[in-house]
């Protein structure tokens, strides 16, 4: 722990110090405390930039990603001579160029269920920078439980979220926010809806705002609180959000207990589908239904999307309840997995051979393709 400023640093932060809030003291706070940034993209790079800039004195930074050509309009940490290069080697490079007095800590991986909780543990904040449902919903589930507060930021095309989740402190957790999962492919990404690029600039800067008045403990901290800004209509709005009593994490009758619950498992598959994974088609699926079949085929969809259409003697286990049906399931039959469209039950596939299940298929295309085969 550092017990005093360089001169290079009194002058350097000496904007901060002629605040009488932050002063000597406030800087020496920032300058002992740390973040956890997830994700160094569109939200990250606004973020990363400003709180190396402020003198954070550790900064971690979370990505497995590779700079893109179609991300410099508005990951403003990454340049040009970057395409082709690992992200953090950008990030740390640019932030080191921004301030050499703070430490910069980059973990080259996914934020996973395995790993979340160990990377995290050290840091003061969490900031998120994700870009995707599991990593957001892994990262409130982590800072829940690590009891840290999580500042949350999201944007769509011309719009954009900001605000923190600290139970512990009191006010709601991300998923009284948004209790279910969204399934794939049912929200559009940034990659697939985009995004104005100076949007995750004003996000993200929000975001750093929210955490460096944590750091320096002034200020009111916004819980309950979301701030939403509309740039095509120039306006900040304060969306109020309530702790929810049957929330399934924060909750008074809590399920999950740990961040390995099977919504966050999708985190390591939802944009990598692994390509080895055991499948069949649905015309393959079809001659096995149509002979003697002997296998178990299951249908990981929502009740009401059974109830709407099914294939005859598929059995429903919904994804977010297979766990509970494990010692129910047979590994020594052949188990056929089917969805919408193939991705939640490749989730499932994943899971069950994760749990050492040999004999288990994803059914490529879902039910979508079993019927417009028909
Ligand atoms: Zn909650």
């Amino acid at each position: 722990m550092s017990e005093s400023l360089s001169p290079a640093e009194r002058l350097r932060y000496s904007r901060h110090l002629l605040i009488p809030s932050i002063g000597e003291a406030g800087q020496m706070r920032l300058k002992n405390s740390s973040v956890l940034l997830i994700g160094t993209g569109a939200l990250g790079s606004p973020a990363a930039l400003y709180l190396a800039a402020a003198g954070v004195g550790r900064i971690g930074l979370v990505d497995a990603d590779v700079v893109d050509a179609t991300n410099l309009q508005r990951q403003i940490l990454h340049g040009e001579s970057w395409i082709g290069k690992p992200k953090l080697e950008s990030a740390v490079a640019r932030l080191r160029e921004v301030n050499p007095h703070v430490e910069l800590v980059p973990y080259t991986t996914r934020f996973t269920p395995a790993n979340a909780m160990e990377i995290a543990a050290s840091y003061d904040v969490l900031v998120d920078g994700s870009d995707n449902f599991p990593t957001r919903f892994l990262t409130n589930d982590t800072a829940f439980f690590l009891r840290k507060p999580l500042v949350y930021g999201a944007i769509h095309r011309f719009e954009g979220q900001a605000g923190v989740f600290a139970p512990h402190l009191g006010g709601p957790c991300y998923r009284c926010l948004l209790p279910e999962m969204p399934a794939p492919g049912s929200v559009p990404s940034c990659q697939e809806a985009g995004v104005l690029g100076v949007l995750p600039g004003i996000i993200g800067s929000i975001q750093a705002m929210e955490t460096l008045k944590l750091l320096l403990g002034i200020g009111t901290v916004p819980l309950g609180k979301l701030t939403a800004y509309d740039a095509l209509h120039s306006s900040f709005r304060t969306i109020k959000l309530n702790r929810d009593p049957s929330c399934r994490l924060c909750g008074d009758s809590p399920q999950i207990h740990d961040v390995s619950n099977l919504e966050t498992l999708a985190s390591i598959t939802c944009s990598t589908p692994n390509s080895a994974m055991p499948s069949i088609t649905t015309t393959e699926l079809r001659t096995l239904l149509s002979g003697n079949f002997q296998g178990l085929l299951i249908d990981v969809r929502e009740p009401h999307e059974h109830a709407m259409c099914s294939i005859e003697g598929a059995r429903l286990i919904p994804l977010g309840t297979l766990k509970n049906h494990l010692a129910e399931l047979p590994k020594d039959t052949e188990i056929y997995i089917h969805c919408k469209s193939g991705m939640r039950s490749g989730r499932a596939v994943e899971f069950l051979l994760d749990q050492g299940f040999t004999r288990v298929s994803n059914v490529t295309g879902g039910i979508d393709a079993w019927l417009a085969e028909t």
